[in-house]
């Protein structure tokens, strides 16, 4: 994998992960369909800290590599590129995102206390915002869990799923609709929930076709749950605002470890391409499977590329990196899908049983079409964005106009 303009130290850092995941990793892995056990988990952590690996993406000051922005994808593709390497790394969803956030908005206290231990890799943490039917989904603004303001704190009562990670996690950012309060204005809240909260229970689990994300995706629910004031995350009424701080890089991030594992697809693939032979000659020689290799290369320097730009965008201008990470989302989760697809087709019948790990690394990116924003979301605003973009260059003054040139030629 190749980077422009790496500073050394990154180069460093990648190489350096790079081998740990090829070297440690990879032996641990569990067969196809299989979960990271804690005790294994718990071994490489030990290894991934020894190594210098550990953490890449938080501050130096909790422990991590403090990596900026800019340089976060060749080390996350790196660790990507083995289904347990993010875990192993403490890069992983939610915890990465949550520990972004907490970095940016916690206070002090909750710093210390949540951001702290989850950096070291002493414990997990889950993000609640998804509800079922009528509550929110692709549609943030039918939250229906609510939080009601009571003597120095808040009741905060609802019903969450899909809640990656909540099983064995130590605390929930919890999303809830708050009204008023003082000059705050009415909105959505996040709450810091401690899972040892008696007002809140891991329910029922949904069983999905993924597997890397430690902890499931369980139903939460929360009834008369107290929260202290201090478990207000940010500012009372901002959490829609806060929860595109999370999910931007956030999404961004989804794109650069299946890319890894994308790319150890592609491998796969060409390693069976190169050695089984058919009709006289090696699968890579065939122009057809030529055509499914190159649309693979293609589809992976493509991801490569939008990663890299919108990673650029968030670090120097949020506002466009963001909208940016909604056409990189979409661009990735299909063409990562697409690469595994291929490499399955490449390998034939052994695509498709466990003795290779390609189907089940399809069952882990399949749901990266739905989550942090369906794809059809996201086409909806970049859509809507464009049409914004362009009638504001208008009535700027833009001296080009499409329609006028139909004009001309006499179609409208
Ligand atoms: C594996 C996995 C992990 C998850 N982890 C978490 C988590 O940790 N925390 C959390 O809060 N949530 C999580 N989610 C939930 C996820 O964010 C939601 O599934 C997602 O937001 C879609 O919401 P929904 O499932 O309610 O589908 P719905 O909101 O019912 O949407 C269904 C479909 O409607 C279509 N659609 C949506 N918008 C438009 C549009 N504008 N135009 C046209 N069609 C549209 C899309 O095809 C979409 O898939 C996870 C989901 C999965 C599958």
């Amino acid at each position: 994998m190749t980077f422009p303009h790496l500073p050394p130290e990154v180069a460093e850092l990648r190489d350096r992960t790079r081998r740990f995941i090829r070297e440690v990793v990879i032996d641990a892995e569990p067969a196809p369909g299989g979960r990271l056990d804690q005790a294994t988990r718990d071994r490489l952590q030990v290894a991934a800290k020894e190594a210098g690996v550990f953490a890449p993406l938080v501050p130096k000051e909790y422990g991590g590599q403090g990596l900026p922005i800019e340089h976060w994808s060749p080390i996350l593709q790196e660790a990507g590129y083995s289904t347990i390497g993010p875990s192993t790394l403490n890069c992983m969803a939610p915890d990465e995102g949550n520990m972004h956030m907490l970095n940016l908005i916690a206070t002090e206290d909750q710093k210390k206390h949540h951001l702290a231990p989850l950096a070291a890799g002493e414990i997990r943490s889950c993000f609640g915002m998804t509800e079922p039917h009528p509550g929110a989904g692709s549609d943030p603004a039918a939250l229906r869990t609510t939080a009601v303001r009571t003597d120095g704190g808040w009741i905060i009562d609802g019903h969450k799923r899909f809640t990656s990670g909540a099983v064995g996690a130590a605390f929930c950012i919890v999303m809830a609709r708050t009204p008023s309060v003082g000059s705050s204005p009415e909105g959505a809240t996040m709450f810091l929930v401690d899972m040892t909260n008696p007002g809140i229970r891991v329910g029922e689990a949904i069983h999905t076709v993924d597997r890397a994300i430690d902890g499931g995706h369980p139903h939460l629910y929360i009834e008369n749950c107290f929260v202290p004031d201090e478990a207000v995350l940010g500012e009372v009424g901002l959490g829609f605002r806060y929860a595109q701080v999370r999910l931007g890089p956030a999404r961004l991030t989804h794109c650069m470890r299946w890319l890894g594992l994308a790319r150890r697809a592609h491998d796969i693939a060409l390693d069976r391409a190169g050695k089984r032979e058919l009709f006289g000659g090696p699968i890579d020689s065939l122009g057809l499977a030529q055509h499914l290799i190159a649309e693979s290369t293609i589809d992976i320097e493509t991801s490569d590329a939008v990663i890299t730009k919108t990673a650029a965008l968030l670090g120097t201008d949020p506002k466009a990196g963001s909208a940016m990470s909604s056409i990189a989302k979409v661009h990735c989760s299909e063409a990562i899908f697409r690469v595994i697809d291929r490499a399955i087709q490449i390998c034939g019948g052994d695509g498709v049983s466990d003795g290779l790990p390609l189907a089940q690394y399809l069952n882990e990116v399949r749901p990266f079409r739905i989550y942090d924003g369906s794809n059809e979301t996201h086409r909806w605003a970049i859509a809507r964005r464009a049409s914004a973009g362009r009638a504001a260059a208008v009535r700027a003054g833009e001296q080009y106009r499409g329609d006028a040139v139909v004009g001309r030629h006499g179609g409208a």
